[in-house]
């Protein structure tokens, strides 16, 4: 298999966390070598450490002009690894340091997508997030404001943050709140917390987990897991960094996907995690014996948990 050429899909990657690094340093006006600012180490001691590694994204990200050029860049860049759909990720509430707004910040994104999308052959569609460590009114808030959006990009909702300390079920009124709204409905679970995590999420409604690693050691949830038609999201290179897996050739994608659960790959921060999807492909088929009919395969999954319309569902089967 072809890994550069390979039609690639990509639903969990969070914009803030894959600015490309002369973009910040341009934007801020550093000089010199900001690689360990912006990535993090191969091993963090924990997800709370990786997650500073955002706070100088973050910083390029308060204007539309500089979220637009963002969004465009990084659809540039996917594009040019043959990514042919992705669902970039954001918490609009962490672009407003400088006085934007929801419209300001949504809109800016979908301007940058749908200028990428004139350019190159590639679709974008956007999960809006809720930070978990906020309280649940602030999370509301973010629902409410991003709804008239949705049919226009916005398509999903997401919780994102720290797990281990608030749990999924603080949210849980605005996550009803969402589903009934009409979002589509993935969170981050069983990434840095434990398994119990994925089952709240599954019970709150979540169609796809973000990670969802935790349930390496619990067959009886992988089996619900199944059983639900739940997808999850793997980031191995992003969960090996994180210590959810403790090294990435003992990641439990190839189980997963063995057991018949709807696995798909990405790349959660392509800078913070230095990772593309191209070699991310080829680090599962170097170190996990990953063959071309299990790539195949997980494209397949990814078309399948895509949150897009059944008419780019089918473009995009016919591109493998
Ligand atoms: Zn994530």
């Amino acid at each position: 298999m072809n890994i550069e050429n390979m039609p690639k899909i990509e639903l969990h990657c969070h914009l803030d966390g894959s600015v490309r690094k002369e973009t910040i340093k341009e934007i801020l006006g550093f000089e010199g070598d900001i690689t360990d600012k912006v990535i993090a180490k191969e091993k963090c001691e924990s997800l709370k450490e990786y997650l500073t590694m955002f706070d100088l994204p973050l910083k390029c990200m308060q204007t539309k002009e500089n979220i637009v050029r963002i969004t465009f860049e990084l659809f540039e860049d996917m594009a040019n690894e043959n990514v042919k759909y992705a669902e970039v990720r954001f918490a609009p509430r962490l672009h407003m340091e400088e006085g934007l707004d929801y419209q300001d910040i949504i809109e800016s994104v979908i301007e940058g997508i749908k200028k990428a999308e004139k350019k190159y052959d590639i679709k974008g569609n956007i999960i809006i997030i809720a930070m978990r460590h906020e309280d649940v009114e602030k999370s509301i808030e973010v629902v409410e404001n991003s709804k008239i959006y949705l049919g226009t990009k916005v398509i999903a909702f997401d919780l994102a943050g720290n797990e281990a300390d608030f749990p999924p079920y603080i949210h849980e009124k605005a996550i009803n709140l969402a589903k009934g709204y009409g979002y589509r409905i993935t969170l981050h679970a069983g990434e840095a917390g434990d398994k119990h995590n994925i089952l709240d999420a599954i019970e709150l409604g979540a169609e796809r987990i973000g990670h969802g690693i935790a349930a390496k050691d619990d067959y009886h949830l992988r089996d619900l897991i199944k059983h639900h038609n739940i997808s999850l999201e793997v980031c191995p290179t992003s969960n090996y960094q994180t210590k959810a897996v403790d090294k990435y050739e003992h990641h439990p994608i190839k189980m997963f996907l063995n057991e018949g659960i709807r696995v798909t790959v990405n790349t959660d921060n392509r800078t913070v995690s230095d990772i593309n999807l191209t070699r991310e492909y080829k680090k599962l088929v170097e170190k996990l014996s990953m063959t071309d009919d299990e790539l195949y395969e997980l494209y397949l999954n990814s078309v399948e948990a895509s949150f897009c319309d059944e008419k780019t569902k089918k473009e995009l089967l016919r591109k493998w």
